[in-house]
């Protein structure tokens, strides 16, 4: 998963840009650049807008309109490409465009200053909170399916004891990495406090449960560079957005009752309500 999912403002139908935009920005979790992007159409008379950060999936572009484009810098690095599609373009569209790709590195950057954890890549406590909200909200109205997962790290004070807390930190960071691997792009995850995270998935309690324990089992394989001493496991709890559920809090303290039932139940285990799954074997 990424949070820097290309934006594409595919639609060449006159008046469902809008909505094109808003779908893809929406799933993408890039709302923030909305403004701008709807500024670049406005302003450049471009079609369609892509904004690809490094690292991000090629995207489909559209061959059969004229293209302007201009380099995402950070500083003197090359963190990406904004591209404008149209029937022709005025002449002072590219200028335009290049003012644009400064301020699209700027929001970007102060987007993931209140949004992203620095040291693990997940959301902050506060943007994926407002990420439950929404699905618990969808959930309510529509009956969409979501499930949180939530784990903490076990004796994660004797990592730092014993290796340092250098040795914490690349576990958190690693951590982070092997999970956002095993997520999809449309899947949510947050870092609660400390060693403690969140999984927000579309999906029922079952599914959510399989999810977990590939998370579970991810962690406890997990090598961490430089640190290859060092072995850690988690504990998970899962709770679904059913019936019994009428806020994030009440998700939170269900998910957060079953992750402490697995502590208790003797640690790197997912627990689902009364069940408790020990750690299964793999192949
Ligand atoms: P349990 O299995 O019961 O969860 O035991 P625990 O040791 O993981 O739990 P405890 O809450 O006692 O310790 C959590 C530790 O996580 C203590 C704290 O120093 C450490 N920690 C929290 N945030 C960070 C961080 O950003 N970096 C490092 N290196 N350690 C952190
Ligand atoms: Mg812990
Ligand atoms: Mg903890």
């Amino acid at each position: 998963m990424s949070y820097h999912s290309p934006i594409v403002v595919q639609s060449v139908l006159a008046g469902s840009h809008k909505a094109a935009s808003e779908m893809q920005n929406a799933a993408a979790g890039h709302t923030h650049l909305d403004t701008l992007i709807s500024l670049i159409r406005r302003t450049t008379g471009a079609e369609s807008v892509l904004v690809q950060f490094e690292g991000d999936a090629p995207q489909p572009i559209a061959v059969e309109l004229d293209c302007i484009e201009a380099t995402l810098m950070r500083g003197r690095k090359r963190i990406g490409v904004l591209r404008a599609f149209g029937q022709g373009f005025g002449p002072f569209a590219e200028s335009l465009l290049q003012d644009f790709a400064k301020l699209i590195v700027e929001q970007n950057d102060l987007w993931a200053q209140a949004h992203v954890d620095a040291l693990t890549g997940a959301l902050t406590r506060r943007a994926f909170a407002d990420d439950l909200e929404r699905a618990v909200a969808s959930n309510r109205r529509n009956g969409a399916e979501c499930s949180l997962i939530m784990f903490d790290l076990d004796h994660f004070k004797k990592v730092n004891d014993t290796y340092g807390h250098l040795a914490g930190d690349a576990v958190l960071r690693a951590v982070g990495r092997l999970v956002k691997r095993e997520l999809r792009a449309e899947d949510r995850f947050g870092r609660l406090g400390g060693e403690e995270f969140g999984v927000l998935v579309a999906a029922d309690v079952e599914t959510a449960t399989d999810i977990a324990e590939r998370l579970r089992h991810a962690v406890s394989v997990a090598i961490v560079k430089g640190f290859e001493d060092v072995r850690v496991t988690a504990s998970l709890g899962v709770a679904s957005c059913d019936i019994e559920i009428d806020s994030v809090m009440s998700l939170m303290s269900k998910a957060d009752e079953r992750l402490y039932a697995a502590k208790r139940n003797g640690r790197n285990q997912v627990c689902t309500g009364p069940v408790c799954h020990r750690a299964m074997p793999y192949n």
